[in-house]
This record gives structure tokens, C-alpha cells and sequence, in this order.
């Protein structure tokens, strides 16, 4: 495909939209099987040192209250996982990169490894690092990393983020590279419906995955939040159930241009849509992250506004989505680790 055919299937509405949901889904279906991958999100702290205009937990919040869940929580969480069969575990924290964060998480990974004697696989989301900290971490048992662009049009990257050293595209796009030569698989994602986004920053953002060869996708609707700077305009936002709508899209399309990569059906969907993740599953998406952050910190760690199951503990969590991805037709992988094929073909090229 190329962009103006992406920009197209973006903009389908009626037939030519459930033509590019349906054959997406085929495509899903064919390539990567109808199993769905679990990952069990735990935000293990929401400390972070950056400011990104649309986030709710940046640096700048003064609201939130701040929190490290202890390393005997977080191993809690990773044997919950482990005890329920979910394969992976998912670390994901604000950014900081301290001598003492870049040593506690490296202690975490060796201890996780080692209580599920190297059964949970381990994805990162720590943001920005230096290559050694990623080399480090990888040697210690993280295998795959996320780490999101959120926007590959450099100037509407830096409409969301503040122009300085501290939020550099260029460091963004150096750090996936780092990330890809250490080893790790690679996901990246974009906001889909921020402020000031147009369908051909959209279809440059597929077409950027695929320049860019990523092995992972986690892609969300944007939902403004009231303690950021972008919340100022909210007012040119595309309605929530067109974001929703446009998100789906987004998946589809990505699953015909990548068809073996892993793309996650994000929880900010849910945040929309209640049956918003397995509308995703539908149209492609592949792995689904239950919350297993202890419930006493979820609420501090809101990105964006309405974040769904808040209070819902990791076994009620775990029960809801079973039901749901049941009842979308798909398979849980369990005690799988579910990695992505596309980093296999790739890496065995
Ligand atoms: S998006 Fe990530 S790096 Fe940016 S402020 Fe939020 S937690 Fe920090």
C-alpha cells in the first residue's frame, strides 16, 4: 500500500470499511493464528522526569501522588502471572534513568527470571536509555521493549512534547535504533486523534513501522487529560467515537502492511468503547495486557482520563478479559510466550 491508499482505507466509511475490517481479520487469521497473547501490565512506578504535554503523570502534575511499588509487590504481581499462566510480564514505569532505577530494575530482572526459572518472558517500557543500560538489561532477561514514538512527523512530535534536550526526536528514533541492534524486539505506536494529527501524519506513521521494521505495535486512540497543556485544545479533537473508529482503522491497516508482526489491543480503547479490546482482536490486533499493578497505585497512574478497571483486582481482571476474548472467538495463548514472528523471520534472514 501506498499512502494514498492508506489515506483512503483511513478515511472508508460503509462497505469499503468493513471491506478493510474483514480482510484484516483474514489476513490476522492466516498469518499469526487466531491466539491471543497475554502480558500482565505492571506500572511499577509513575516517577517520571519528563514532561510530555498530553500525559497525566508527567513531571509537571503536581496532583499526583507519586509512588514506587516495592520490589516484593511487583514479584507479587510477576507471580500472579506466573501462577495463571500468562507467559509475559510487562514493566512499565515513568522515565528516569538513574544509576539507582538502572540497577533496581536490573536486580528485578534477574529475580524474575530466576522465580519463574525463566518461564515469564519480560518486556520493558522504561523509555529512553543509554545503549549500555539497554544492553544491560537485556543481558539480565528483558527480551522484548516498547517504546513508543507516538508521533514520526517531527514537528507535530513537537507540538505534544516541549522543544528541549529532555524530549529530542532525535533521541527517540536513536533509542528504537539502539534497541533493535542490542537485540530486543522492537515495539513502538503512535496517539491516533491528537490535536493537530492529519490523516497523512497517520498514514506516515504506518509506513514509518514498516520503514522502520518494528517486531510490536501499541497503538490507542488519544483521550485528553485535564492536568496537561494539550488539554488547551480540546476542543479541535475529532469526537471520541470517531478516534475510536479511526484506532481500528489504524490496526487494520497495520495488519495488512506488517502481517506478522504482534499489535496489542490497547486498554485506552476500552477507556471508549467497553467492548473496545475485542473490537481491536477483530481486526488484528493479537495480545492484550491485563492490569496486574496492585490496585492501591492504579489510580496514580492515569495517562490519560477514564482509564478503565481501576479497581479491579488482577484476578477479576483476569476472569473479565478471559470471557471477553472467549466471546470474540479467539484463543488465549496461555503459558505462552506469544513472540513476535515477524522478529523471528527477520532475525533468521
Ligand atoms: S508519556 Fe511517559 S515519558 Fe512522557 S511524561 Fe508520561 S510517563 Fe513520562
Amino acid at each position: 500500500m501506498d499512502k494514498k491508499e492508506i489515506i483512503e482505507l483511513l478515511q472508508s466509511t460503509g462497505r469499503e470499511r468493513e471491506i478493510l475490517l474483514k480482510r484484516a481479520a483474514e489476513v490476522k487469521k492466516q498469518v499469526v493464528g487466531n491466539k491471543v497473547y497475554f502480558r500482565g501490565l505492571v506500572e511499577f512506578s509513575n516517577v517520571c522526569s519528563k514532561d510530555c504535554l498530553y500525559c497525566g503523570i508527567r513531571k509537571s502534575n503536581k496532583k499526583v501522588v507519586r509512588y514506587n511499588a516495592t520490589d516484593s509487590e511487583i514479584l507479587d504481581s510477576c507471580r500472579f502471572a506466573l501462577e495463571n499462566r500468562f507467559g509475559s510480564v510487562v514493566l512499565q514505569s515513568g522515565e528516569v534513568s538513574s544509576p539507582v532505577f538502572v540497577k533496581r530494575v536490573d536486580n528485578l530482572l534477574k529475580t524474575i527470571k530466576k522465580l519463574s526459572d525463566g518461564e515469564l518472558g519480560i518486556t520493558l517500557s522504561c523509555g529512553e536509555q543509554s545503549r549500555e543500560t539497554y544492553a544491560r538489561w537485556f543481558e539480565s532477561g528483558a527480551h522484548r521493549y516498547l517504546l513508543r514514538i507516538e508521533s514520526s512527523n517531527p514537528e507535530l512530535y513537537y507540538k505534544i512534547h516541549p522543544k528541549n534536550k529532555n524530549h529530542s526526536f532525535e533521541r527517540r528514533l536513536e533509542s528504537l535504533r539502539f534497541l533493535k541492534e542490542t537485540g530486543y524486539q522492537v515495539g513502538t505506536g503512535v496517539m491516533v486523534g491528537l490535536p493537530f494529527q492529519t490523516y497523512d501524519d497517520l498514514a506516515n506513521d504506518l509506513l514509518f513501522f514498516k520503514e522502520i521494521d518494528i517486531d510490536m505495535c501499541g497503538m490507542g486512540p488519544y483521550i485528553e487529560h485535564e492536568g496537561t497543556p494539550l488539554y488547551e485544545f480540546r476542543g479541535s479533537l475529532k469526537t471520541k467515537a470517531e478516534r475510536f473508529d479511526l484506532s481500528l482503522k489504524m490496526i487494520a491497516c497495520l495488519r495488512l502492511l506488517m502481517p506478522d508482526i504482534n499489535i496489542a489491543a490497547a486498554t485506552a480503547l476500552q477507556a471508549i468503547d467497553p467492548a473496545g479490546r475485542e473490537k481491536a482482536l477483530a481486526v488484528g490486533a493479537n495480545v492484550i495486557m491485563p492490569n496486574l499493578t496492585p490496585c492501591i497505585y492504579r489510580k496514580e497512574y492515569q495517562l490519560y482520563e477514564g482509564k478503565p478497571c481501576l479497581d479491579e483486582d488482577a484476578e477479576l481482571c483476569r476472569n473479565c478479559l478471559e470471557a471477553r476474548i472467549e466471546i470474540s472467538g479467539n484463543e488465549i495463548g496461555y503459558g505462552e510466550w506469544g513472540d513476535s514472528k515477524h522478529f523471528a523471520n527477520r532475525t533468521k534472514k
